[in-house]
């Protein structure tokens, strides 16, 4: 009988995303710390700007752990990876959100090779829009995990990370108090020019229809 059998073990990728406080570092601390149990060999990434706890550590908003490599860019992340590639079964990353589109042909090449890779990281901006990589990460994704946080408005769940204040800037991180979680009906992404009122989002019903 003919078998199609790459290896012993075929790969997997997993996405963990949702906004902010959602629990995603601790899901990720979570599933790498059980295959630690299962005495698989492990290792885990996360990008350089993210220092709000440890810099050689991922961490949880409830002050979980896990030994973590800081690394600045996906090419840093190989450099790290390749020569101990042989002795690692589990390679997680945490704020993917952070890292480059190469990513995810790095994540492809690393399932072909029977390895199981996690990833977590926010799946929308603080504006509500898609977070690349991640979108495209959970599509090419054996399994996606989408977590919900609580809205700290209202107490439903949250879907989106709202930026409260004036600041745009994309890769601000982690400071207390710099964001928090909404749910759709809480959230405001638009924030006026003197950073002083949080706008409501357009909605359809605003909007007026093209000019022929
Ligand atoms: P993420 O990595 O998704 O930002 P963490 O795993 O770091 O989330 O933190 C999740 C923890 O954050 C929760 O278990 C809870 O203790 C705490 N937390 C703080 N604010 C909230 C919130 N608004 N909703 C849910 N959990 C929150
Ligand atoms: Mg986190
Ligand atoms: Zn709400």
């Amino acid at each position: 009988m003919s078998q199609v059998h790459v290896g012993a073990h075929p790969g997997r990728i997993e996405v963990i995303t949702g906004p902010m406080f959602s629990g995603k570092s601790e899901e990720l601390i979570r599933r790498l710390k059980r295959a630690q149990i299962a005495k698989l060999r492990v290792i885990c990434f996360k990008p350089d700007l993210d220092a709000r706890y440890h810099r050689t550590a991922i961490a949880s908003h409830s002050s979980q752990t896990l030994e973590a490599i800081t690394v600045a860019n996906v090419e840093a992340l190989k450099a790290e990876l390749f020569p101990v590639i042989d002795q690692i079964e589990v390679i997680g990353v945490d704020e993917t959100q952070f890292f480059d589109a190469s990513l995810l042909p790095l994540s492809l090449e690393l399932v072909h090779l029977g390895k199981r890779v996690i990833l977590a990281g926010l799946d929308t901006t603080f504006a509500g829009e898609p977070f690349p990589p991640v979108p495209d990460l959970m599509a090419v994704s054996d399994e996606v995990t989408k977590l919900s946080a609580v809205c700290m408005q209202c107490g439903a769940p949250a879907i989106h990370t709202q930026r409260l204040g004036s600041n745009q800037s994309l890769v601000l991180v982690g400071a207390a108090g710099l964001y928090e979680a909404r749910c759709r009906r809480c959230f405001r992404p638009y924030v006026d020019e003197q950073g002083a009122k949080q706008l409501e989002l357009p909605t359809g019903a605003d909007q007026v229809p093209p000019s022929p």
